[in-house]
């Protein structure tokens, strides 16, 4: 099937080995730069071989003159790190087949990583983000995020951070508390929750299944979750948002999902106006193979919707929290 807001995408099986020698991720294997991964259990975290930003980049000289040149094109040199970290060593598993307790591992990975770069790099945002499956440009299935650390505050965090500042300085009051107190009372696009997070298919919601998740505290990064109990829920919102998504269209889901949080470095008002949540952007519009475009009308004039986010909150909430994978298996 062919038409004009979806296209046939391989839909993916779970025929993967435990362990894929040709796995660059894999425990034991040589990566292309020629290192070699440890025998890790758990996660596994190293520097991009191959990092789109890097530290010891040139600054880059823009000449000021009174050309039009030098007014139209400004540029300025970044500098950063690109980190990769393997979710698990086992090649097959995604965060859906992952336990609460090994998505926590993960979470305390972030943790780290966030504390050790703001204390030991002059960095200004780490953004960690998530790009799953094919259909999104990840040709290694082996569960795996990036985090990327730089020293500007990229354009996505920086432009929600501007509206965040300017909504407190205008309401003096948190516009994600306020968002979330909204969702909680209308409960029209509500996914899933628990003690420490809302889901919401989000008001407005671009991608067909979009989600939003907000932390119900107002903490400023992740380093302000307090101890086992506030991973665990974190760990736990996660695995019950994937699982619901690979149960939607019986596939592994494909999306790309990041953290937005309080910059490394920054001002006062920078810390105190940021709420932590985090975003799953996922393309399938009806089937596992059926993905929406962002073309034409919608990159040209503004985007259309083709669900409404109630009726995919509707349809994700109802969803069971049991791995189609594993009944599959339980009943053959
Ligand atoms: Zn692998
Ligand atoms: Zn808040
Ligand atoms: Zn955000």
């Amino acid at each position: 099937m062919y038409d004009s807001s979806g296209q046939e995408e391989s839909p993916s099986g779970n025929t993967l080995p435990e362990y894929d020698p040709r796995c660059y991720l894999c425990p034991r294997n040589k990566r292309s730069g020629g290192a070699q991964n440890p025998d890790y259990q758990g996660t596994f975290i190293f520097v991009n071989d191959f990092s789109a930003v890097k530290e010891d980049q040139d600054d880059y000289e823009s000449a000021e003159s009174e050309e039009k040149s030098s007014l139209l094109l400004k540029a300025e040199g970044v500098k950063g790190k690109c980190y990769v970290i393997c979710f698990s060593p086992a090649h097959n598993k995604t965060l859906a087949d992952m336990s609460v307790k090994e998505i926590s591992v993960v979470i305390n990975t972030w943790q780290n990583l966030y504390r050790d770069v703001q204390q030991n790099t002059p960095f200004r945002y780490i953004q960690i983000f998530e790009n799953k499956g094919e259909s999104m440009g990840c040709s290694n299935p082996h569960a795996h995020c990036q985090a990327w650390t730089t020293s500007h505050l990229p354009e996505e965090p920086a432009a929600e951070l501007h509206n965040l500042i300017e909504y407190r300085r205008k309401h003096n009051s948190c516009l994600l508390c306020d968002y979330l107190a909204v969702e909680l009372e209308k409960k029209e696009r509500i996914v899933a929750e628990n003690d420490g997070w809302l889901a919401v298919c989000p008001w407005w919601a671009f991608w067909p299944f979009e989600t939003l998740v907000i932390s119900k505290r107002c903490i400023k990064n992740i380093l302000e979750l307090e101890g086992e109990r506030d991973v665990e829920l974190f760990a736990e919102i996660i695995s019950v948002i994937t699982t619901k998504y690979d149960n939607l269209f019986e596939t592994k889901f494909p999306y790309s999902m990041g953290i937005h949080q309080a910059p490394l470095r920054g001002t006062d008002e920078e810390h105190a106006a940021n709420h932590v949540h985090f975003h799953f952007l996922p393309p399938l519009l009806r089937s596992a193979t059926v993905k929406k475009f962002q073309v034409g009308y919608e990159l040209l004039a503004e985007p259309q919707r083709d669900i409404t986010p109630e009726q995919a909150a509707r349809r994700l909430q109802a969803l069971s929290t049991d791995l189609y994978r594993n009944k599959l298996e339980g009943s053959s």
